[in-house]
Parts: structure tokens; C-alpha cells; sequence
């Protein structure tokens, strides 16, 4: 029998068993996506804003755990 291994969001603690953690956490960063969704609906923190992003930074492009997520977001390719 094997055991189900659960991870948990780093943000809210929830548990994911390992096979939804693919589509539930971001693995560069341990956060969920349902606290990202709430990040940008409360904009607790500059991720998806479309007036904070620039590319061109070092921030967005390279040193912000949430780059790949955000720039995702400010592309349109996922929704959350
Ligand atoms: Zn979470």
C-alpha cells in the first residue's frame, strides 16, 4: 500500500496530495494558485499588475520567485 505523501502551500498551509500539485502549486515557489488568485484580487502584492510589470527589469525578469506566474498573468495565457 502506498502512502499519500500531501504538500503543503507555503502561503495558506493547504494540503495537496501529490498528484494535484502539478496543477495546484507553483513548484518554483510552493505557493498555490488560489493564493496568487487571491494576491491579485486583493493586490496584496504587485503580482498580474499590469502597471507594475516591466520586462525590462531585473525584479520581473529575474530575481521575483513569482516571475513565471506573473508573466503568465500579465499575458493573458492563464487566468486564475
Ligand atoms: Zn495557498
Amino acid at each position: 500500500m502506498r502512502a499519500i505523501i500531501r504538500i503543503p502551500c507555503v502561503v495558506c498551509s493547504r494540503l495537496f496530495t501529490t498528484r494535484q500539485v502539478k496543477r495546484s502549486i507553483n513548484a518554483a515557489t510552493g505557493v498555490c494558485f488560489d493564493c496568487y488568485a487571491q494576491g491579485v484580487r486583493t493586490k496584496s502584492w504587485c503580482i498580474g499588475d499590469k502597471s507594475e510589470y516591466d520586462s525590462e527589469s531585473a525584479e520581473c525578469s529575474m530575481l521575483c520567485p513569482d516571475k513565471a506566474v506573473c508573466r503568465l498573468l500579465i499575458q493573458g495565457r492563464i487566468q486564475l
